[in-house]
């Protein structure tokens, strides 16, 4: 993700998010990168953890690809290392990482299939994942999402039906001794140009969101010039605010929520 992509709702009225649902305990965030959700939907994480709410990432990719000056399987093992350490951050203990290729992340069952398996084995009640749609703006001419969180979040979307379904990656069943998972009651999709919900953040809560982006330290000093610390903060704080501006004025995590 880039600055751009905080673009997304900039321009849009002041019309009222209604309240994430909080009646859970399990979330598994789904993303296609490290950094993915450091900008901005950890600060919630933060939050939900905070109110003894467990939370697990799960990455598709390690981001080898995302950094210009750094040879692949390098930028892989930095990155990961930077995604465990923002993790801990938010009080998010448990982290893993899918292998599949940055980049070049394809929707459809090859995804899907590694999707269902693991919300299977986590048997969450809210799936987390990151904005699936053509731009990050609403507006026409928004900055364009990138193919990989297109196919991500689309697979999310799909395979959280899958994992419900014995009939779909059945062989999971049989080798794995999972069982089908029904109990995801929501989808909720971060930096999204649809935003309908949000979770408001206390000061902690926005602070550890701050200091999980900035633990990404090698992504962020190839992207900017600007110094680090002002730059994340520009990020973090620029989204609580304009979420929080649809909020009642409080500090606030945006996402477009599916309900199931
Ligand atoms: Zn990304």
């Amino acid at each position: 993700m880039t600055a751009t992509a905080q673009s997304a709702e900039e321009h849009g009225a002041a019309e009222q998010l209604a309240a994430m649902p909080e009646d859970w305990s399990r979330a598994l965030a789904i993303v296609a990168h490290p950094d993915d959700l450091e900008y901005g939907a950890a600060a919630a994480v933060a939050e939900w953890t905070a109110r003894g709410k467990e939370v697990t990432y799960l990455l598709a990719t390690r981001g080898e690809a995302g950094i210009d000056t750094m040879e692949p399987a390098e930028a892989a093992r930095v990155r990961e290392a930077e995604q465990r350490a923002s993790a801990q951050v938010v009080g998010v203990a448990e982290v893993e990482f899918l292998d599949h290729r940055d980049g070049v992340l394809e929707e459809g069952p090859a995804l899907r299939r590694d999707i269902a398996a693991a919300i299977r084995r986590h048997r969450p009640e809210l799936v987390l994942t990151i904005n699936h749609h053509d731009t990050w703006g609403d507006a026409p001419g928004s900055p364009w999402n990138t193919p990989d969180h297109r196919a991500l979040g689309r697979s999310v979307l799909d395979a959280v039906g899958d994992a419900g379904n014995r009939w779909i990656f059945s062989d999971q069943l049989e080798t794995d001794g999972v069982l089908p998972w029904a109990g995801v009651r929501w989808v909720a999709v971060a930096a999204s140009p649809a935003v309908t919900h949000a979770v408001q953040v206390g000061e902690e809560a926005a602070r550890k969101g701050l200091a999980s982006l900035l633990e990404h330290r090698a992504y962020i000093a190839a992207l900017t010039d600007e110094d680090p610390e002002a730059y994340a903060r520009s990020i973090v704080y620029g989204g609580l605010d304009r979420y929080g501006h649809r909020n009642g004025g409080r500090r606030s995590v945006g996402f477009e929520l599916h309900a199931r």
